[in-house]
């Protein structure tokens, strides 16, 4: 991708109701934009990081026989009224009534449509277990939409759902999810705790949350010395002062909901012997967008974002340091046509602007790797990492081979 015709181009100054960091880096270096409160453009920038957290999602999900699709997001009230959350949940959803008088509500979860499309398609045991999920948007009416895309009325979300003969299995599968989530999360690079919190909107079980170690988070998270889960503020015994603790941004939510939709939703299923039995069910969530949020917040320096490799936007910030109409302009567009036909996701600076600007938007954007082409590197490139200050002159094979291609 050349820069002079990515858009939008880097802003000098964050907006000025900005207080977070991620809002402001990531408007500032071009990866989103505010509709209004809560409601943001993902940019060319932004889209390809968040379709990168995306594809480390889909391949750990995946690997537990989680099955990709994709719902609606407009329902009918009729559904949300068999479980009482039409008036249950009525502060976070959004709800409308169309030009019938038909009313619909924009998705703030998927449980009872994921139910609907379940009990119309299982009949027996031998249809069980299943797992379905998918990424959308989620509409939700918060009332503090102040912390950047950490907290957005829309958002998007990864969630998966899974259905069971048996509490064993469903509870076996969980633990399945829960490996899969810390998977996600260590190959994101994230100091994170499972946390053990207070139920979702119905349940009377725990749940477990993924809770990134950040102090722009607006959870408190205790745990003890030693031990592998955290608990919640919410559920914490005793004396706070036996516990160490942090501020954390809560990435994932999983639940055990046992068969408290089945029950209401008359979702039952034929067991080996003819009998009917209420189904077993669970949802898991990640939210994605809110996932890049965090990533800015506990990846950056006074110059800009560092992304961690697997979700940078690009695998290579090249700079040519040399305009369009300079001797040495035709090699820095041979680096580039050299490492994109060798595969490398490459960000070309091939702009006619000073070198400083050129570094400081590298520094912004965050790209962890940034190749410099100019007259003083000859027939090298030189090569600096986003976390040194150090750099090396090093040859094109030299550089592909570096970058494991
Ligand atoms: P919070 O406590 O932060 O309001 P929640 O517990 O209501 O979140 P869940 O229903 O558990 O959220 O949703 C699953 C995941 O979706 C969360 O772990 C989080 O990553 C993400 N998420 C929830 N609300 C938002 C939001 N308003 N903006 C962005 N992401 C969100
Ligand atoms: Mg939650």
């Amino acid at each position: 991708m050349k820069q002079s015709v990515l858009f939008p181009k880097t802003r000098k100054e964050a907006p000025k109701d900005a207080e977070s960091i991620n809002h402001k880096l990531l408007v500032k270096a071009g990866f989103i934009d505010q509709l209004m409160a809560g409601s943001w453009t993902l940019l060319p920038l932004g889209f390809r990081v968040v379709a990168k957290i995306n594809q480390i999602i889909r391949e750990e999900i995946n690997a537990i026989g989680g099955q990709e699709m994709l719902m609606p997001l407009l329902h009918p009230k009729e559904i949300w009224n068999e479980t009482g959350r039409w008036d249950k949940a009525d502060e976070v959803m959004y709800k409308l009534t169309d030009s019938r008088k038909k009313e619909f509500a924009l998705s703030f979860t998927h449980e009872e449509i994921v139910m609907d499309l379940l009990r119309k398609n299982i009949t027996s045991y031998q249809d069980l277990p299943v797992a379905i999920y998918h990424f959308s948007t989620k509409f939700r009416n918060e009332l503090r939409a102040k912390s950047g895309i950490l907290r957005g009325r829309e958002f998007m979300m990864k969630d998966l759902y899974s259905a069971h003969t048996s509490e064993e299995d469903l509870m076996d599968y969980y633990e399945k999810v829960k490996s899969a989530y810390s998977k996600i999360f260590t190959r994101l690079g994230f100091n994170f705790k499972i946390v053990k919190a207070s139920g979702g909107v119905f349940t009377d079980k725990f749940t477990h949350e993924f809770q990134v170690l950040s102090d722009a988070g607006e959870d408190t998270i205790y745990w003890k010395e030693g031990d592998k889960e955290a608990v919640n503020e919410e559920i914490m015994e005793g004396d706070k002062n036996d516990y160490k603790s942090a501020k954390s941004i809560e990435v994932g939510n999983i639940f055990p909901l046992g068969t408290w939709y089945a029950e209401r939703m008359r979702f039952y299923y034929m067991d080996n012997m003819g009998k009917k039995k209420p189904v077993w069910f669970g949802s898991y969530g990640i939210g994605s967008t809110r996932v890049m949020g965090t990533l800015v917040e506990v990846f950056h320096d006074d110059n800009g974002i560092i992304w961690p490799k697997e979700v940078s936007p690009f695998d290579i910030h090249l700079v040519g340091l040399n305009g369009p109409h300079s001797a040495e302009a035709p090699r820095g567009k041979k680096v580039y046509e050299m490492l994109t036909k060798a595969g490398v996701e490459v960000l070309w600076d091939d702009r006619d602007i000073p070198a400083g600007e050129k570094f400081a938007d590298a520094d912004l954007i965050g790209v962890p790797v940034r190749l410099v082409v100019s007259d003083k590197t000859g027939d090298k490139i030189e090569w600096k990492e986003r976390t040194s200050s150090e750099s090396k002159l090093l040859s094109f094979d030299e550089v592909i081979k570096l970058l494991d291609r």
